[in-house]
């Protein structure tokens, strides 16, 4: 089907599933239900023969060699710098950043950005809602500088609470750091919005992507972020792959994270100067296979269409919310699709996500159980843990049946 077709129709999710090998698993006897995306997606074929075919006729090192492989692997590389920028909507690739993903991302910023700029009485500004990824390297960065770390608070339906605003962000504020959608609430944050609230203070915007980009269309030009990471394994790519934008001054002005091979300019005893961006934060050698597998992942996603995506998954996670409070399940997060993306974090009755998880298991349905690196989501709704189903193209509404169906066994076997 050509793709313009392809958009007009929505997702054609079992031709989908077809694309992915790992789909056709058993767990025992059971067909495996992948519903743990959020964690990390599968990955189709074309991504799997794009990084074998890498090793197969092109592995070299990149930058480096005057022979034909290396630059064959150099034009790969590059191309999917090429590729992934136009998909976040960066003009310019130079400002695309390759590495692991978003923890190493966010780690590079504050300590790249943050320890060059912050000094003590400034704040750093994040929410209740951030992953472990985007407050821990915040918390090593103020205690690095002497800045303080400040918190935007969650409302009862699980939205950012933004009535503290305004009283949180002051010109004291010199980085506001908020994930574009939570991964353990599924909540997606109004992050246009908290950009122009924070240039209005002069702070900068980090979004952490990890969640977002996979599944919205996501245009760094009119979000206005400074800052996006971006987690190629959760967006059908390769682990190890993915990175960051930023806009170019920022590059220009910030310090490199990894110092080595690559990222330098010149290097004399006493001190070294820098590669231009993107070169200065790529130091040593880059996970190049993995990158080259992420710009196929790229390819497949905007063949489908990222508004297809989004329509899939708003549609699948009404589906499941509904199914779920129906089975009395308590959702934790927002029950409004159109606030929220395709995580959907639960409490059955009295059993512990754990014990659901394993109940799960046994019929072959694979979900995520526990704090989700959100322990401040955690303890703002009072529970140890959730049980979280997410989804991505690929997920059905069979699937969702099968999930509501298992949770009856656990009352077979915990009585709840
Ligand atoms: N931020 C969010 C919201 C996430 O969901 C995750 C991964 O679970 C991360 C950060 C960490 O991303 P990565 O695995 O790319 O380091």
């Amino acid at each position: 089907m050509a793709v313009t077709e392809q958009r007009k129709a929505g997702l054609d999710v079992e031709r989908i599933r077809a694309d992915f090998p790992i789909l056709s698993r058993t767990v025992g006897d059971k067909p495996l239900v992948y519903l743990d995306s959020a964690a990390t997606s599968q990955k189709p074929r074309a991504v799997i023969d794009a990084e074998r075919e890498f090793y197969e006729r092109h592995n070299a090192n990149v930058h480096r060699g005057i022979y034909m492989l290396s630059e064959e692997a150099t034009e790969l590389y590059e191309e999917a710098r090429v590729k992934l920028a136009s998909f976040i909507g960066a003009t310019d690739p130079a400002t695309v950043i390759f590495n692991r993903g978003t923890t190493e991302s966010i780690n590079a910023i504050a300590h790249g950005w943050g320890r060059k700029f912050l000094k003590e009485g400034d704040e750093i500004l994040l929410t209740d809602m951030e992953h472990h990824s985007n407050i821990v390297p915040w918390q090593l960065a103020a205690r690095a500088t002497g800045a303080t770390l400040r918190y935007l608070p969650i409302t009862d339906d699980g939205l950012i609470d933004l009535s503290t605003l305004e009283s949180s962000l002051t010109d004291r504020t010199k980085v506001f750091a908020v994930t574009g959608m939570s991964n353990s609430l599924g909540t997606l944050t109004p992050v246009h919005l908290l950009a122009d609230a924070a240039h209005a203070v002069g702070a900068v915007l980090v979004v952490d992507g990890a969640q977002l980009v996979p599944h919205v269309p996501v245009d760094v030009r009119v979000l206005d972020c400074d800052f996006l990471t971006i987690s190629g394994h959760k967006m059908l790519g390769p682990t190890a792959s993915g990175g960051f934008y930023a806009k170019r001054e920022l590059l220009e002005e910030m310090d490199p994270f990894i110092g080595g091979g690559h990222m330098i300019h010149e290097v004399y005893r006493e001190y070294s100067t820098w590669n231009d961006v993107p070169g200065k934060f790529e130091g040593g050698t880059m996970n190049i296979a993995q990158e080259v597998g992420l710009a196929a992942a790229v390819d497949y996603l905007q063949a489908l269409g990222m508004q297809n995506v989004r329509a899939h998954e708003e549609e699948i996670a009404a589906y499941a919310i509904e199914r779920l409070q129906d089975a009395g399940a308590r959702i934790v997060g927002p029950v409004d699709v159109s606030k929220r993306g395709g995580a959907v974090s639960f409490v059955y009755r009295d059993v512990h996500p754990h014990d659901v998880a394993t109940v799960l298991n046994e019929e072959g349905i694979a979900v995520r159980a526990g704090h989700h690196c959100n322990q401040l989501v955690m303890r703002r709704f009072n529970v140890a843990a959730t049980t979280r189903a997410s989804f991505y193209v690929y997920n059905t509404r069979r699937e969702v049946d099968a999930l509501v169906n298992a949770l009856g066994k656990a009352d077979d076997v915990f009585g709840a």
